[in-house]
């Protein structure tokens, strides 16, 4: 194989269980796995997300459900975003939930003439999807809960800002959505109320609620950007390449389109199948992004291309093993002491972790494992 993304399924299933230790008893988790799971692999993350203790499961698309339900997969399931009617029927196929937040979408919702449990957004300050004035979107939930049809199942809002820390617009959605909670759930009772993303569960009990939402950090990534063992997350997938050659290269040999790297002294410039077709971003070029080989940082060498990059082996030295064609190298993991996290390549490309995992693309083939112990059976390709 070129490359490899394995995840470790148990590493889910604990972020998970760390994810529930601030909930009140009563509160549920739902576990978000749109985008295939972050990169994961939308089937297995929720699969491991259920066994870590998650009651609920939500997705972006119709087709994201149709996928979860395929697979045998039979929790309470909400889609979050916007449908077109043929969407709306194969999200309701699945008996999955969906969302609603403006007259047309429920009276297009009526018209479907079918069973439908709807979660009511309110827009408290996102700015995207969601009702702005609550005093429609109460309007709202007194519709949808009259319609013969219809069940108001849920009341939510998403935050702008859980992830900054110092800003106090956080407080002012929470409040907001709070007010109108209030209000709404007196005439409605058993609505599941839900609002807090990872950053929210991590930062403020009080956007707890019934039903809390993560994401990233189910899958081991700090929602706050700096580092996943602050929070005691534990990243989910480690990303592996090989080394398929090793040069000598003489001071003033240049690597790659552009000649972006013109050795300075005499070295040893490795080759490794991954670029940004694979999803090692074009953009870490010169920005001093590392990979780890024999438990060892080692820089990036020239432009990425699609199919590969260089790296900078460095002279011989004494007493350091000596790098062998087919040795594994780490895009994203641990290798001995060392570890490259999807928060360090985020700050070098001005991102998030999130981008990178979502960016890992279809031809790194994933492979799952329970610590160590692959799931169904063989290792295809240990050595990486
Ligand atoms: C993606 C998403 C989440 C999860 O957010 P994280 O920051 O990954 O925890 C929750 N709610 C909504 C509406 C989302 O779109």
């Amino acid at each position: 194989m070129r490359a490899v993304a394995r995840v470790n399924v148990a590493a889910i299933e604990r972020n998970v269980a760390r994810l529930r230790e601030p909930l009140a008893p009563g509160t549920a988790l739902c576990a978000v796995v749109k985008a295939d799971g972050y990169g994961h692999g939308a089937v297995q993350a929720a699969r491991a997300a259920l066994a870590g203790g998650a009651r609920w499961l939500a997705v972006v698309t119709a087709g994201e459900a149709t996928a979860l339900r395929r697979a045998g997969i039979d929790a309470r399931l909400l889609v979050m975003g916007p449908l077109t009617d043929p969407e709306l029927d194969e999200a309701l196929d699945a008996g999955a939930e969906v969302v609603a937040w403006e007259p047309a979408g429920i009276e297009r919702l009526l018209a479907r003439g079918r069973p439908a449990a709807v979660h009511l957004k309110l827009d408290s300050g996102m700015g995207r999807l969601g009702q702005r004035d609550p005093d429609l979107a109460r309007q709202l939930a007194d519709r949808i809960a009259g319609a013969a049809h219809l069940r108001l199942s849920g009341l939510m809002t998403h935050f702008a800002t859980a992830d900054d820390r110092d800003d106090d617009f956080f407080d002012r959605q929470l409040e907001r959505f709070a007010t109108w909670v209030e209000r709404v759930r007196a005439d409605h009772p058993d609505v599941v109320v839900h609002a807090a993303n990872s950053a929210a569960i991590l930062r403020d009990p009080a956007s707890h609620f019934d039903l809390v939402r993560p994401g990233v950090a189910i899958y081991g990534m700090d929602p706050f950007g700096v580092d996943p063992d602050d929070q005691r997350l534990e990243p989910a997938l480690e990303w592996r390449s090989r080394l398929v050659s090793i040069k000598p290269c003489d001071p003033g040999d240049s690597v790659g389109y552009g000649r972006r790297f013109v050795a300075d002294r005499a070295t040893r410039i490795g080759n490794v199948p991954v670029g940004y077709a694979d999803g090692v971003r074009r953009g870490l070029t010169g920005r001093g992004a590392e990979v780890l080989v024999r438990g060892r940082r080692v820089p990036f060498a020239g432009t990425v291309s699609m199919d590969s990059i260089g790296i900078d082996l460095g002279p011989l030295a004494d007493g350091r093993s000596v790098e062998e064609i087919d040795d594994a190298v780490t895009v994203l993991g641990r290798d001995g002491e060392q570890r490259i996290t999807a928060e360090e390549l985020a700050r070098l490309l001005d991102t998030i972790n999130y981008e990178i995992t979502c960016g890992i693309g279809p031809r790194v083939p994933r492979r799952y494992h329970r610590d160590g112990v692959p799931l169904g059976g063989v290792e295809d390709d240990p050595g990486l």
